[in-house]
């Protein structure tokens, strides 16, 4: 079995060390908390969304709303006003707004973060990396477990034709409504959790249904720079309670600006392309049709991987209509030893927002010293090997195989040893091949 030690991070108030119980306040358990003790006559906002998902020539969602005003701006109003709101009332355990960000001079522009307060007051834990699907476990954090307080509102698709608000619904408990959390060790503005059907208490695996509902999530909030992302246990998931991630942060990310080839276009429309030039290996799905199109490729790819335990990263990015799928090997040579004390020492994680180039620092040093390629070395040690990802790669076409078979045209050219492969990274080999203990301070 495979572990590695890591310290976690807090995501809420009440997930807290063994032992350590909250005070009691009122009624239900006394946290006000997400189950059957709390509630019952509880209420929160409701959001329900209009299942309309055709992505139109432009390349624009076609939104719920789209001949008249939403009822209230889903991402300015409702999500940045909520998540605003709960800074004012003290609940995140940091200013994330005032922890300094740069972008580091060069061709991508990554992105630096100086985030001293994420890490703080835990004591290391041992995380299993070597099973991507993990049965859930009632006694461990989960986010049922949250103080109402933390949870902005409920997410549900509408159930006649129109969109709707309600600022303030009944929790459904039979229905196990979907709801959008703050994350309170936030990483930037607008840092949140969507979790699906909550009351289910789903495990850290992508579903059809969960997947689209992150989809529609990101096409309701409509803006770029607002981006969902997903970290598969063995890939620096630390809850294993079903959940997305969702911040806002308004530069483009270097994994966006990647350059990609073409592999194949599903019958629906979805294009399929490798990743190049980028230090991580991985797919770019762009949907051409509509999103539950975009949704079912991406999902059947992730469970495929998941089925294979292939630890995996997904950027959900350009309001839902761009997905990055990234397959990752950290943990794992963590876990075996494999990895330099220079990049262990600097306790970074690359999870989903270090991969797209978002560097998420804990040490000063390694701040002020953030270079291009410090956090090429960092990510080139994240991605699987050529060989490992052509391997990867063949399974997952295997499992979406019905969904290209039928394609007249473009037939998956990586089956014939594709010009794709014969341009490999060769940066990132380079920095590979040089094993030589580097001056790494990302
Ligand atoms: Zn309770």
């Amino acid at each position: 079995m495979l572990r590695i030690k890591r310290v976690p991070t807090v995501v809420s108030n009440y997930q807290k060390e063994e032992g350590e119980e909250g005070t009691r306040l009122g009624g239900g358990c006394g946290r006000n908390c997400f189950r059957s003790c709390c509630l019952p006559g509880s209420k929160l906002p409701l959001y329900a969304f209009k299942k309309l998902n055709k992505i139109a020539d432009g390349g624009k969602v076609e939104l719920s709303y789209q001949n008249n005003e939403p009822p209230v701006p889903f991402l300015d109003s409702l999500l940045l006003g909520e998540w605003e709101d709960r800074m004012q009332r003290g609940l995140f355990r940091y200013d994330v707004t005032a922890c300094e960000t740069k972008v580091i001079p060069g061709e991508y522009g990554f992105i630096a973060q100086l985030n001293e307060g994420r890490h703080l007051k835990k004591r290391p834990t041992e995380f299993r990396v070597d099973k991507v699907l993990q049965p859930f476990d009632e006694a461990k954090f989960n986010f049922t477990k949250v103080g109402q307080e933390e949870v902005l509102f409920q997410f549900e698709a509408s159930e006649d034709e129109e969109v709707k608000f309600f600022p303030s619904a009944p929790i459904d408990a039979e229905n196990s409504p979907s709801v959008v959390a703050i994350n309170v060790s936030p990483i930037e503005y607008g840092h949140v959790l969507l979790i699906p059907r909550i009351l289910e208490c789903l495990p850290q695996r992508i579903d059809h249904d969960s997947f689209l509902l992150a989809l529609y999530m990101a096409a309701e909030a409509g803006n770029p720079y607002f981006r969902l992302g997903y970290n598969s246990l063995g890939a620096f998931a630390t809850i294993n309670h079903l959940h997305f991630q969702a911040y806002y942060l308004a530069v483009p990310f270097p994994i966006e600006k990647a350059p990609s080839k073409k592999i194949t276009t599903t019958t629906g429309g979805v294009q399929i392309s490798e990743i190049l030039k980028y230090p991580v290996r991985g797919l770019l799905f762009e949907g051409r049709n509509t999103l539950e199109d975009l949704s079912n490729v991406v999902s059947d790819s992730c469970i495929c991987l998941q089925d294979s335990n292939v630890p995996y990263n997904v950027l959900i990015s350009d309001s839902g209509k761009r997905i990055f799928l990234l397959p990752q090997c950290y943990a794992e040579k963590q876990a075996l030893g494999e990895v330099s004390s220079e990049l262990l020492d600097t306790q970074v994680n690359p999870a989903v927002w270090e991969i797209s180039g978002h560097m998420v620092l804990k040490r000063k040093e390694d701040y002020e010293g953030a270079s291009e390629g410090n956090a090429w070395r960092l990510l080139a040690e994240v991605s699987l090997s050529e060989e490992r990802f052509e391997e990867v790669k063949a399974l997952i076409f295997e499992a979406i195989a019905g969904s290209i078979e039928e394609m007249d045209d473009d037939k998956p050219s990586f089956l014939e040893k594709p010009d794709v492969a014969s341009q490999p990274l060769e940066d990132v080999d380079a920095l590979n091949k040089g094993s030589q203990p580097a001056m790494v301070s990302v």
